[in-house]
Formats: C-alpha cells, sequence, structure tokens
C-alpha cells in the first residue's frame, strides 16, 4: 500500500524510537518534566516567543489558545475554510463559546483586506470579533502559503483593532522551509502559534502553543481543565527533539514528491493537479469519474488516497514515501481515472 492520505500516517522510525526510550523523564503535571521542558524551550526560542507548552494534539492546542483569546458571546475573526470551523467539531461553540465569523476567500489565502471586508461595523445589535485566526500552510487549499506580506498586514490590522492573533502553524515548518523565512519572522507578531509534530515531523503524538508567559499560564489550566495534563511526557517530547534535528530539512524533499507527482499527471485529460506549493497536492477529476469511486478504486490498485469533495482527491507526501511510491501512485492513479 502507498498511503497518501495524510502526513500523520508515517511510523516513528528505530532511531525516534531509540531516543524516546532513552529520554529523561518527570511528572508534567505535578512538578515537570525535563525532556518536555527542553522541547517547549526549544520551540519558543524557534519562534523568538517567551514560551511554549506541550500538548497531546492540534486540535486541543488551538482550542485552547482560542478559549484563553476570545471572550464568549463573540467571534473569531477566519478564513472559511479553517481548520478551526470544519475539523475541530464545533468546538468554537462548545468550548469557548464563540461562533467563526468566516471570510470567503478564492484559494484559502487570508489577505488583509479580505479580512477588513468581514469586519462588522461596531453597533450594539451585532457580535463583537474578539480575535483573528489565519493558518499556514493552508490544508484545504492543498498545503499553501500565507504570503509573509499577507501575514504582516493581519498582524497590523488586529494590532490597529486590538484583537490577539493565533497563527494554526501545524504544517508552519513546511512553509519556513518551502519560502525559507525564519519560523520566528514568518509568525512575527503572533500572540499565540500552534505548531504540531505528529504532521510532517512525523512524531507519534505532540503540538506545542507558543506565545507569552501570561497567555500560557493561562493555558496550562484550560489545558488541564480539558484533561491534557499528562504524566512522563518526556517519551513524546523526545521524540519531537529528535525530529527538530533530522526532520525538518528534509521537508523539502516532501515538497519536491508531490511537484513530481503533479508533473507526472499533467498530460492526463481526466484529472488535472495545480502545482503543489508544499507537501499536499490537490487533484481535481475532470473525467467522468468521481471521487468516491476514484477512492475505492485506487485503494484496490494499493494507492490510498481522502476524498476532498465530489470531484477532489488529496494525496500528502510524508516520510514514508519514496520517489519509487510516489512514480508508481502516478502511474496508477493515470491507469484507475482512464476508466
Ligand atoms: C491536523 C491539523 C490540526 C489539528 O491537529 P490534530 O493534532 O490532528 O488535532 C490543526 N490545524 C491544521 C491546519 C491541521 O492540518
Amino acid at each position: 500500500m502507498i498511503d497518501l492520505r495524510s502526513d500523520t500516517v508515517t511510523h516513528p522510525s528505530a532511531a525516534m524510537r531509540r531516543a524516546m526510550m532513552d529520554a529523561e523523564v518527570g511528572d508534567d503535571v505535578l512538578d515537570g518534566d525535563p525532556t518536555t521542558a527542553r522541547l517547549e524551550e526549544r520551540v519558543a526560542r524557534l519562534f523568538g516567543q517567551e514560551a511554549a507548552l506541550f500538548f497531546p494534539s492540534g486540535t486541543q492546542a488551538n482550542q485552547t489558545a482560542v478559549w484563553v483569546l476570545s471572550e464568549s458571546g463573540t467571534e473569531v475573526l477566519l478564513e472559511e475554510n479553517a481548520h478551526l470551523i470544519h475539523y475541530e467539531l464545533g468546538a468554537l461553540a462548545a468550548l469557548a463559546g464563540v461562533q467563526a465569523r468566516p471570510v470567503t476567500t478564492t484559494d484559502g489565502i487570508l489577505t488583509p483586506s479580505a479580512a477588513r471586508r468581514g469586519w462588522r461595523r461596531a453597533s450594539r445589535f451585532l457580535p463583537r470579533i474578539s480575535m483573528m485566526a489565519a493558518e499556514n500552510t493552508h490544508n484545504a487549499s492543498g498545503g499553501r502559503l500565507l504570503p509573509l506580506e499577507c501575514w504582516d498586514g493581519l498582524v497590523r490590522l488586529a494590532d490597529e483593532r486590538r484583537v490577539p492573533i493565533h497563527l494554526d502553524g501545524a504544517r508552519i515548518w513546511h512553509a519556513a522551509v518551502a519560502a525559507d523565512i525564519p519560523l520566528e519572522r514568518l509568525t512575527r507578531g503572533a500572540t499565540t502559534v500552534m505548531v504540531s509534530f505528529s504532521k510532517g515531523l512525523g512524531c507519534p503524538v505532540g503540538s506545542c502553543l507558543v506565545g507569552g508567559r501570561d497567555v500560557l499560564g493561562r493555558a496550562w489550566e484550560i489545558r488541564k481543565r480539558l484533561g491534557g495534563g499528562m504524566r512522563q511526557t518526556g517519551i513524546l517530547a523526545a521524540a519531537c527533539l529528535y525530529a527538530l534535528d533530522h526532520h525538518v530539512e528534509r521537508l523539502e524533499e516532501d515538497h519536491r514528491l508531490a511537484r513530481l507527482l503533479a508533473h507526472r499527471l499533467t498530460d492526463n485529460e481526466f484529472v488535472s493537479a495545480r502545482e503543489p506549493e508544499t507537501n499536499i497536492l490537490m487533484l481535481e477529476l475532470t473525467g467522468e469519474m468521481g471521487s468516491a469511486d476514484a477512492v475505492s478504486q485506487l485503494d484496490a490498485a494499493g494507492v490510498r488516497v481522502v476524498e476532498f469533495g465530489s470531484r477532489t482527491l488529496r494525496a500528502v507526501m510524508h516520510l514514508d514515501v519514496a520517489k519509487d511510491d510516489v512514480e508508481q501512485a502516478a502511474d496508477t492513479i493515470a491507469r484507475v481515472v482512464d476508466r
């Protein structure tokens, strides 16, 4: 099976497992875990922020950020296809008690002018926007980069309107490598940033929320309330430290493989692929076949992708796929969609 459903399907390598086995540990809820503390310090430094906090998942870290930064009964302004809206099971409403103020874009890129248009006029009859959020890379649009000038403009807008701004950076590593911009610069001005280790970096578990000390002090309480306080987390943090050493620079390889898959399908009349910017490739079916059919036929032929719409498939490159796999996947896709 060539599994291109997500970059979350990777299995920790032998070397990563050894790092986990050798980790020095403590009780992270009671009085701290030394390896987790090392990870949190390192991540905070990478992003030029005061502190970082380790979480079991990106969803919990994202929702904790919203809970801390927003105000119940108000709105979070964000792009309409944001992960925060579509893939976190209504948590904005269920946990923080806020609603989304979704801004429509053509390509997932929340420009400052689009965000400005989403701002409601001040009125006692309309909900207030109490925070903003952006996503880089943007998952649902196929791993697109949020251009630095857009991010800087969003930060200025947040500043001007006196609201905090959260960045969902599950794949910010990919953005930094693809744009060749340091993480600290790419996220400058963020109130909080969420980063994932369980996606492209290949770890079994883990995300961090990065930000100022006060904000993260409150985030610690919410993490505990949500049941995210974990004990000997050094075993997990050791995998993340290993990944920071070994799995960041190589993301360029995943981006190359995504481009390779797109190029291999360029001349196919039944499928079209937009040039990918990072590790996610969206395939539009242009023939008779719909995506549900394509997914099951591809599965039977040994290639797994996910359905992302009635005519859209998503293929994601990761640590556990090599060039041969991608070439084979391209041949299989070409053969299957041609029916
Ligand atoms: C995966 C993902 C998340 C959530 O991470 P989990 O660890 O799966 O909860 C948040 N935002 C984006 C953009 C993601 O791709």
